[in-house]
């Protein structure tokens, strides 16, 4: 994606994918300050244990308690969050109207949820958190500590008055036959409600395919992973490129078993 939004603006310049062990986070940060490097994104588990190398954080980042993008400017290293003004826009291009006040059901309670519920809640929504482990979900509500963020069993959700489902959770990456909820749950929306999963592969998951059979609109999580890729680019270059170019780029990627990448890189996996 970046390497098209590179060609796309007319810049030279280059995104390679690199895995970090744990212990070496440090000191792959610490190689961002070098001149001539622009930043990084940071994908599981190292979006969260970067917090405290960074020089700043955006206000996104801080309250998300993650960092997805960081910008490096004359030495110094600055933490954002692209992947929550990322879903807002693929939710906006998936026709969600954003209706104030408006019910929305959040599956999760890792990093991915807490970027949803800030932007839900940015956006005038009234979020309710659903997990598999009700205590993160818990956790999640007592950080925002507001009104209009409860933590909720699935039984308990206000599936009839809810216009949107995220899925945050990674129930159905790479697994067609894995989802986060029961069909007996996505029967209790109603006609017109939209099911967003974050998960992007396969491009169909089984909540989705579910959802449909239901008669409800369903999109895959691609719309958000070429969002908060444009976003990123943006910050790091200062060009705008269509996220088009992005979404392309994925296309034309998803029937390669993989990105190529220097010998001696892991694979890239899953962004976010
Ligand atoms: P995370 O911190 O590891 O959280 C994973 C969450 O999924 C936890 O709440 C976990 O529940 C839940 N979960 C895992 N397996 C489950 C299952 N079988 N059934 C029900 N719940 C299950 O991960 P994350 O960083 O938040 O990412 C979550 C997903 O979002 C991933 O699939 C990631 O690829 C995707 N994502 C996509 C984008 C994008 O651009 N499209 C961006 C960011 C993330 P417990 O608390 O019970 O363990």
């Amino acid at each position: 994606m970046h390497r098209a939004a590179f060609a796309h603006a007319g810049l030279n310049g280059t995104y390679d994918a690199l895995r970090v062990a744990p212990a070496d986070l440090w000191s792959a940060v610490a190689d961002l300050r070098r001149p001539g490097v622009l930043g990084a994104n940071l994908s599981l588990p190292h979006k969260e244990a970067a917090l405290p190398l960074l020089d700043s954080l955006s206000d996104a980042a801080r309250a998300i308690g993650a960092v997805n993008t960081i910008v490096h400017r004359d030495g110094a290293l600055h933490g954002d969050n692209t992947d929550a003004p990322g879903l807002s826009a693929a939710l906006s291009d998936a026709g969600y109207d954003w209706p104030d006040g408006q019910d929305v059901i959040v599956l999760g309670a890792g990093g991915a949820a807490r970027a949803a519920v800030h932007a839900l809640l940015g956006a005038g929504q009234r979020v309710w958190i659903v997990n598999r482990t009700l205590e993160r979900a818990q956790a999640v509500a007592a950080h925002w500590n507001s009104p209009h963020v409860q933590s909720v069993s699935a039984h308990a959700a206000p599936w009839e008055a809810a216009a949107l489902v995220v899925n945050a959770s990674s129930a159905g990456l790479n697994d067609p036959d894995q989802t986060p909820l029961g069909a007996a749950f996505l029967a209790r929306l109603s006609a017109g409600a939209l099911v967003y999963d974050m998960v992007y592969k396969p491009a169909e998951t089984r909540l989705m395919r579910e959802a449909r059979a239901a008669g409800l609109s369903a999109e895959n999580g691609l719309g958000m992973l070429a969002h908060q890729a444009r976003l990123a680019f943006q910050a790091w270059t200062g060009a705008d490129v269509p996220v088009s170019v992005f979404l392309n780029a994925l296309q034309a990627d998803a029937p390669q078993p993989g990105p190529v990448l220097p010998q001696g890189d892991a694979p890239a996996g899953d962004q976010g």
